[in-house]
């Protein structure tokens, strides 16, 4: 398969001292591209996903735009369009009260983790390897890859999760279901605040709690998250001398080092991987990996829908 350089992308500057240099977008035509990669998911023995921010994206959960003004016009206007630009940019907003913090992110949790069903790119993407010895490393906090079926065993999201609640200063390795606290606050939510009564204390230091997400040094890795890591590591122990995909989906530049560079050095120091990188204008993959990489840019639950397509049917793209 002849693989000719559009664009040479030069991100080492930046990266220093990542190997990354060599990154191309390949010019093979999309359609090939998605044969080519049903064909090795078919093939495969053993299947690693990967999952970053732009796989939610791209399944609907957009942190900005209309599904942002429309939810949270309540505080755009108390806190101003400046710093509420989006849901990512509001969570970093110096909230000046507990009342005020637990108002914002219990409706952040509500909107991205409670509310929504499985979306339909995590469902067809469990359709494509639910036959398979599979494992999802993620950095994503929002459920999806567990409503859509996907087994807890199999899963590690490395980064936290929407639902759960910690010590703000990790003062003990536990984190609390907040299910139940969420949906009272968005009930009792008034101008953007929840009720004093209702913001949480930390039952062992008596300080604040915060969300389980990984922001700090304190983020808590209690023994779930451990066991999950310890998942991972056996997964990848029998991945060992197996015909095996990563399948990459949506992982930028924040945080490549949890997926992205470690998924490239397992490809480059192992000849029987080869890595599919779905990814919206990131898709460049090593030109050295040859033919074992295929970087497929562009509407990702669009590619995810092809290959799901091709693989339950054997039939054309968008047939
Ligand atoms: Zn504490």
């Amino acid at each position: 398969m002849k693989q000719s350089q559009k664009k040479k992308i030069e991100w080492t500057q930046f990266l220093s001292s990542v190997p990354a240099g060599d990154y191309i977008f390949q010019n093979i035509p999309y359609e090939e591209q998605i044969e080519r990669a049903s064909g090795s998911i078919k093939n495969a023995e053993i299947i690693l996903i990967g999952a970053g921010a732009g796989a939610s994206t791209a399944a609907g959960l957009m942190y900005s735009g209309e599904r942002f003004t429309s939810n949270f016009s309540e505080f755009i206007e108390k806190y101003g369009s400046m710093y509420m630009t989006d849901m990512y940019a509001s969570g970093f907003y110096p909230f000046p009260t507990q009342e005020a913090k637990w108002g914002y992110w219990s409706k952040h949790s509500m909107i991205n983790r409670f509310l929504p069903p499985a979306l339909p790119l995590y469902k067809q993407l469990y359709e494509i390897i639910k036959g398979k010895d599979y494992f999802v490393l993620t950095t994503n906090v929002d459920h999806q890859f567990q409503k859509a079926g996907f087994q807890p065993e199999r899963i590690f999201a490395t980064q936290g999760d929407y639902g759960n609640i910690q010590c703000e200063k990790g003062c003990h390795p536990k984190i609390y279901d907040a299910e139940d606290l969420f949906q009272q606050m968005d009930q009792a939510r008034h101008d953007c605040l929840v009720p004093s009564y209702m913001v949480p204390k930390c039952p062992v230091c008596g300080g604040n709690m915060t969300m389980h997400l990984r922001c700090d040094q304190y983020f808590v890795e209690d023994e779930n998250w451990h066991e999950a890591a310890n998942h991972y590591y056996s997964f990848l122990k029998r991945m060992e001398n197996k015909e095996a995909v990563l399948l990459e989906l949506g992982v930028g530049f924040n945080t490549p080092t949890i997926i992205r560079f470690p998924f490239e050095k397992m490809v480059r120091e192992n000849k029987k991987l080869s890595l599919i990188r779905l990814n919206m204008n990131e898709a460049f993959v090593p030109e050295s990996f040859g033919n074992r990489a295929i970087g497929i840019d562009g509407d990702m639950a669009k590619a995810v829908s092809d290959l799901s397509g091709y693989i339950m049917s054997g039939g054309k793209v968008g047939a």
